[in-house]
């Protein structure tokens, strides 16, 4: 039988505020020591209260826009009763039936090219718990609290992704989103977002949902997809055997590459929710939404769109340059450089603005880009300025830099911050559109080839290419390809 798998992910991000979610311990995540930024509130002493942090429940209510949901006006935290040596309360502060978001849906562009609309079904808002350290030599577990309280966003998805590849899709969406909004820097790696993947399969064609699955423990967008995939096969192998699914959760094992059953998992009502009686329900009003959604960002999927028809690029150069905060206003510096020399210049009417932009899209993607992963920096770091970027790209596209030469020249721009005139100047890196100078060359290289060129007058024109090649060797490769082209072919009447 054909089986269809059904997947709903539940994705946590820890946001990036100053402060802890109920308190005023410092919300650190880059704090070394452990157990240094805690106080009675986030370690649970008795006769201690919460105090709900705005900054928080704004930065959810702007991932709720960003994300087109709906922003109820009631809102409430409740307890999630449950007993873990990193949960010093003994109960989690969540949001159970009243969430600060309601509905939404975000976008994905498919390897195919397909559109595919994910619908959201909640976000809400608790706190993170502490972390447990497992010293397996010692045979102890250590427990560091710096986490616990830190505030946690919990986004939940309807069951509406088919396969590995959506999940990754709208994650990476997801991410992009909140670096965008500030919310949280969302690094999997660094745990600051964590993917649950809820996996069934059901019989192709079928309307209703079989039994899930969820796989935790997920800590890269590489091993949603793996993960996935591998939960696909395993429960495709079980129903295959006439077996049945168990509803349970599962860890993904990265190293071994496959999923191990953890536990069979708790209903709703093991948690024993109910209003947290020490915080009382929030009233989001309609000018605090307004006043949030009036301070929202140009969000990636738009920036992208707007990359592509602003400045002619094509989807994937766009996505790149759009999809990275940094790497974006960067683009757009360089790029508004682009667009004034345009307006301004005589000499632009030589050349396409379309060019000139693919120029500069490709340059940042692949030799800067190489650059600073060569020395772990980020785009902000660079002695690039924009305005030097984007006269080096003028130059190749003018012909003055030929593009190996450019290179060269931008190199040198990245480790020292020059000019790109400056430096082709003093590498004598400037390519020879000069007629006078290199009619010259090309002289000299007819008379010392009198066999191909009579090859050539004979009809063969391939040869052509080995003369101007000959040219480009005698200029030391500053010769312009196109006008010594033009000048053989003047030379030998053809
Ligand atoms: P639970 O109460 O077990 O946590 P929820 O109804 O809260 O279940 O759903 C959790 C996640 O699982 C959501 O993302 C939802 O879309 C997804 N989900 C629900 N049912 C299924 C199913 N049969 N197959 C796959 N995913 C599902
Ligand atoms: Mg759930």
């Amino acid at each position: 039988m054909e089986y269809e798998a059904v997947i709903g992910l539940e994705i946590h991000a820890e946001l990036k505020t100053r402060t802890k979610m109920f308190c005023d311990s410092l919300n650190d995540p880059d704090e070394k020591h452990p157990n240094i930024n805690i106080c009675p509130v986030c370690m649970g002493h008795p006769g201690t209260l919460p105090v709900a942090n705005r900054e928080a429940i704004e930065k959810v209510i702007q991932v709720g826009l960003a994300v087109h949901g709906s922003i109820p006006q009631f809102s409430q935290f409740d307890r999630k009763n449950y007993f873990y040596p990193d949960l010093p309360k003994g109960y989690q502060i969540s949001q159970y039936e009243h969430p600060l978001v309601k509905g939404g849906w975000l976008e994905v562009i498919k390897k195919d090219g397909g559109l595919k609309k994910i619908r959201i079904t909640r976000v809400h808002l608790e706190e993170d718990t502490g972390r447990l350290i497992h010293d397996a030599k010692k045979d102890v577990t250590l427990v560091d609290f710096n986490r616990a309280g830190v505030p946690l966003m919990e986004l939940v998805t309807e069951p509406d992704l088919r396969d590995g590849e959506e999940a990754r899709l709208f994650a990476e969406e997801l991410r992009a989103v909140l670096r965008f909004l500030e919310a949280s820097e969302a690094d999997m790696e660094k745990g600051e977002m964590r993917i649950e993947a809820n996996i069934s399969l059901r019989p192709a064609g079928y309307e209703g949902f079989g039994t899930k699955v969820e796989v935790k423990n997920i800590n890269s967008f590489r091993f949603v997809e793996d993960a996935i995939a591998y939960e696909i096969k395993r429960q495709s192998d079980v129903l295959a055997g006439g077996g049945k699914v168990v509803q349970e959760t599962r860890g993904w094992d990265e190293k071994k590459g496959v999923s191990v059953s953890q536990r069979i998992k708790e209903e709703a009502h093991d948690y024993r929710y109910f209003p947290e009686p020490d915080l009382p329900p929030l009233t989001i009003t309609q000018e605090l939404v307004d006043s949030l959604a009036a301070k929202l960002p140009e969000l990636p999927q738009k920036k992208q769109e707007r990359f592509q028809k602003e400045f002619w690029l094509e989807r994937d150069a766009a996505r790149f340059l759009a999809y990275d905060k940094q790497i974006a206003a960067f683009f757009e510096g360089a790029a508004s450089e682009i667009s004034e020399w345009c307006q301004s210049s005589v000499d632009a009417k030589m050349c396409k603005p379309a060019d000139l932009y693919r120029v500069l899209a490709n340059f940042i993607a692949t030799n800067l880009q190489g650059m600073l992963a060569g020395v772990g920096a980020s785009v902000n770091e660079t002695l690039i300025t924009a305005e030097n970027l984007a006269e080096l790209v003028i130059y190749v596209v003018l012909g003055k830099l030929s593009q190996p030469a450019a290179k060269e020249v931008l190199k040198t721009m990245f480790e020292t911050g020059a000019d790109p005139s400056v430096i082709a100047d003093e590498k004598g890196l400037w390519q020879v559109s000069d007629t006078e100078e290199l009619e010259k060359i090309v002289s000299k290289v007819i008379d010392a080839n009198e066999k191909t060129v009579a090859e050539i007058k004979a009809g063969k024109t391939q040869a052509l290419q080995f003369l101007v090649g000959q040219v480009m060797k005698e200029s030391k490769g500053k010769a312009n390809p196109g006008v010594v082209q033009e000048l053989v072919k003047k030379r030998l009447g053809i």
